[in-house]
């Protein structure tokens, strides 16, 4: 576990775009202070390097959420690189986000039967995502090739549960789900 004199976060600054980038796991000492990206229009989170997140982890990030949505209320917010095992929790969170979230990328799960190597790396996009949509077609990532044993990989989840992440957050609320 950090210390709390550890920062879990890098911030990047660029005009009016400010990128944090967390690294580690996101658990019960979750907290990145708003100040630092005070005056920002874009807030862009990359999430490539977190392991692991916890229920409470997932609790505080979708209060820590909020808490930008109250104090900045014109910001665009955009979580991106996010891999499946946080997908999985956001899914179970998603009617609370705030319209101004946008997951932009996510990893899709894949699993080799053959030799049960499992590849984290295709990154999705929430363009290619709403293509399919828009055209009524349930989505599906390109197929892969298991780099092991190179047999053909299965996607290791039902893609119209996993791949709603990628759904604008106003969508969501229109919904039935
Ligand atoms: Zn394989």
């Amino acid at each position: 576990m950090p210390r709390a004199s550890e920062r879990f976060y890098d911030v990047m600054k660029s005009g009016d775009l400010t990128e944090i980038a967390l690294n580690g796991h996101i658990g019960h000492e979750f907290n990145v202070p708003l100040v630092e990206f005070a005056g920002a229009r874009i807030l862009r989170v990359n999430m490539h390097k977190v392991g692991l997140i916890t229920s409470e982890g997932t609790r505080l990030f979708v209060k820590w959420l909020w808490e930008i949505e109250r104090s900045c209320s014109d910001l665009k917010l955009q979580i991106e690189k996010v891999s499946p095992i946080l997908v999985r929790q956001f899914n179970t969170v998603r009617g609370h986000w705030t319209p101004n979230i946008q997951v932009t990328t996510v990893y899709a799960p894949f699993f080799c039967e053959g030799c049960e190597y499992e590849d984290h790396s295709q990154l999705v996009t929430a363009q290619e995502y709403a293509r399919s949509v828009h055209e009524h077609e349930d989505f599906m990532p390109k197929p892969i090739i298991c780099p092991k044993c190179h047999k053909p990989m299965e996607l290791d989840c039902d893609p119209e549960k996993y791949f709603v992440i990628l759904k604008r957050a106003d969508s969501n609320r229109k919904g039935s789900r």
